[in-house]
């Protein structure tokens, strides 16, 4: 779209957002606030769930999808904005919280109306709930709902934290030293058969820091070509995407899909450990006493996968991003997960369990707790 079209758009929705855009509160019990948003004109439903700012504002993605129901995009967002809160606690990155979700095919029906108007919501939070991109929500699309807010955070920028994969890898691959390390008693990588599904911008990375580090990689994708030629350039065996959750590994890394480790899955599996990026990795969080009681050490995916958050959150610092900042937290993702190794077993309760717990006690007592509100470098905007 010309920039001339979207600046004319962007004009006639703040006159008209005023007399149109409404905001309905949800009362949920255990979360501070889900507002119901709707404009008409815009065609827009979306939900804005704010679970905890204990720590600091909520910070978290905007899924656009069009949901069955009503019903399901609420049940969604709950959820996700839930996550956030443990992620963020997790990682004290000083930030609390929050999702949102609009209900809307984002091939067919994200018009730039719709974003503005979500944008104008946002922006009457005044800054309780920060957002950035998800399923569905581009860059380019956040760019757009920046129009109407200054609570975004992702953009692309002359201090921009940029793609986040490479430090995602970095963040699993200290998970996968301090899972061998439980597993072993020695964080060595050297001969450590690794199992990764899914190269993409975390899988790809990731196999090649374990690869400098002497593992024996498998891998699996469904892109054939791809996986043939990563295969030859690692030296890796090939495993079809039905054959990789059974491949008999010391780590399977998970970099693909979410809901992978379930009641057909976990009885199948031949690792010793479980570690890698994927979102929402355990079918329902039940699985993870399922792992617990196979004696699979399971690397929690909101502590591992966190580098993302890590990288991108470490943009509203005061002094503007510098990528020495997050990697120097990502690289203690280590000594987080060996906490929560001990406190599972010491517990007598899985490793996703004692994750909850630990950010739970760091809520409970404002550990990580954002001193100095967040600074959005807008004005180095390119
Ligand atoms: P991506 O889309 O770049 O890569 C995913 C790869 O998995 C692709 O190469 C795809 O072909 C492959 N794939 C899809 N289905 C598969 C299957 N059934 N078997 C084997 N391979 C399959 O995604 P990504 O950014 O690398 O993210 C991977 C996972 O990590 C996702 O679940 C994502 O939500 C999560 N995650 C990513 C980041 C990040 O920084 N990118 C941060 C946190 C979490």
């Amino acid at each position: 779209m010309g920039t001339q079209v979207l600046e004319k758009i962007v004009q006639e929705s703040k006159k008209r957002l005023a007399s149109s855009l409404e905001i309905e509160k949800l009362p949920i019990a255990g979360y501070e606030q889900v507002l119901k948003i709707t404009d008409k004109n815009a065609a827009l439903t979306a939900i804005i769930a704010i679970h905890d700012t204990t720590l600091g504002p909520a910070l978290g993605g905007i899924r656009i999808k069009p949901y069955a129901s009503f019903n399901d995009a609420l049940e969604d967002v709950l959820r996700l904005s839930k996550g956030m809160t443990h992620k963020s606690a997790i990682g004290e990155v000083g930030f609390g919280g929050g999702k949102s979700v609009i209900i809307a095919d984002p091939k067919t029906q994200k018009t730039p109306e719709l974003l503005l108007a979500f944008g104008a919501a946002v922006e009457q939070l005044g800054g309780q709930y920060i957002c950035a991109e998800d399923v569905g929500c581009t860059t380019e699309d956040v760019k757009i709902i920046r129009r109407a807010t200054q609570y975004v955070v992702g953009l692309a920028h002359a201090k921009s934290s940029g793609d986040p994969g490479p430090f995602t890898a970095w963040g699993v691959f200290r998970g996968i030293q301090a899972t061998l390390a439980r597993i072993f008693g020695s964080n060595s990588i050297e001969g450590r058969t690794i199992a990764i599904q899914g190269l993409g911008n975390v899988g790809l990375p990731l196999a090649e820091l374990l690869f400098w580090h002497g593992a024996h990689l498998i891998f699996s994708d469904i892109d054939p070509i791809k996986v043939e030629k990563m295969a030859l350039k690692y030296g890796a065996r090939i495993l079809p995407p039905d054959q990789i959750l059974s491949a008999e590994c010391d780590i399977l890394a998970p970099c693909a899909l979410g809901g992978i480790l379930n009641d057909r899955t976990i009885p199948a599996l031949r690792c010793k450990g479980v570690a890698g990026s994927s979102n929402n990795q355990l079918l329902k969080s039940s699985h993870a006493k399922l792992l617990f009681d196979r004696k699979i050490v399971y690397a929690p995916d909101f502590v591992i996968n966190a580098g993302g958050l890590l990288n991108v959150s470490a943009e509203l610092e005061e002094k503007g991003y510098h990528p020495a900042s997050p990697r120097q937290k990502i690289h203690r993702i280590y000594d987080t997960l060996s906490a929560i190794y001990e406190i599972s077993e010491k517990g007598g309760e899985s490793t996703d369990a004692a994750a909850i717990s630990l950010a739970d006690y760091r809520i409970k007592y404002g550990i990580g707790k954002r001193i100095v509100p967040p600074t959005f470098h807008h004005n180095v905007e390119i």
